[in-house]
């Protein structure tokens, strides 16, 4: 099959751990600049699919394509260092410091001799700061220390932080987990702009979130595709129907 369209290919991905397969022949291609959603019950191998494309997990078959570089051969860092950035469910950013400090941090830094801490406040990346604080709606607060921050506030941070890496690819585990109605609007606006020039790989619960960011939605169960496409056409899928009322 021809791969050049597709940001990621996943095919014939499984891992087993102690004997049970947590993700069976699983197989889907993301388009560039698509936005991606990854639904279904809880077990059925959602976060390892994440974990298994930015290396914390190893495949034990199969095969993951990001811009048709195989993955299940890198490290972690090389992973990110190719373009593919990760936000788990709770934030890690630095409390203590103020939203602009920690992106500015977050900027690559490359191989500098000078060391991982080192500062350099030059104009390309108070450029990149400020550009990404308007895209997470902290422009105004770039002074302000990031423990001040609400709780949506803080996962916006965190998306800026993996957005001043410029990832092709970023996944987010339930982004809006916790957010008022009024953020998770602003969220689905932030995932909307973005992908003009990146893919979104998201696992979430929340179907109105879902139908306002979602391209095309993969329903996972039991480690196994059970269906995909647009939203409603998952929703009206009987398979999906009958694994949703069943929990
Ligand atoms: P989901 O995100 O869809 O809720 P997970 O990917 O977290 O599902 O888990 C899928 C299945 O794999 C679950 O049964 C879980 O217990 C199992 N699992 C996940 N990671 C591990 C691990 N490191 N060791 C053993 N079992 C695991």
């Amino acid at each position: 099959m021809e791969q050049k369209d597709f940001v990621l290919a996943v095919e014939g991905l499984s891992v087993s751990f102690d004997g049970f397969k947590a993700v069976n022949d699983l197989s889907f291609y993301v388009d560039e600049g698509e936005i991606r959603v990854i639904i279904g019950p809880n077990g059925a191998g959602k976060t390892t699919v994440l974990d298994l494309i930015c290396g914390r997990t190893k495949a034990t078959d199969g095969s993951i394509k990001f811009r048709n570089k195989e993955l299940t051969r890198m490290k972690e860092h090389q992973i990110v260092h190719a373009g593919v950035g990760r936000k788990f469910q709770n934030p890690s950013i630095y409390e203590d410091l103020t939203v602009f400090e920690n992106l500015e941090l977050s900027f690559p830094r490359g191989h500098s001799v000078f060391g991982a801490l080192t500062f350099r406040r030059d104009k390309q990346v108070i450029d990149k700061v400020t550009e990404v604080a308007e895209m997470i709606f902290l422009a105004d607060l770039l002074h302000q220390r990031a423990d001040l921050l609400s709780h949506g506030q803080k996962q916006w941070l965190e998306i800026g932080m993996l957005l001043i890496q410029d990832p092709a690819l970023l996944m987010l585990d339930e982004p809006v987990a916790g957010m008022s109605v009024a953020e998770r609007k602003k969220t689905a606006e932030l995932l909307n702009r973005i992908t003009r020039d990146r893919s979104v790989l998201v696992i979430e619960h929340d179907m109105q979130f879902v139908e306002d960011i979602a391209h095309r939605v993969t329903v996972l169960h039991q480690g196994r595709l059970l269906s995909e496409g647009s939203l409603e056409r998952v929703k009206n899928d009987p398979k999906v129907v009958e694994v949703y009322l069943g929990h």
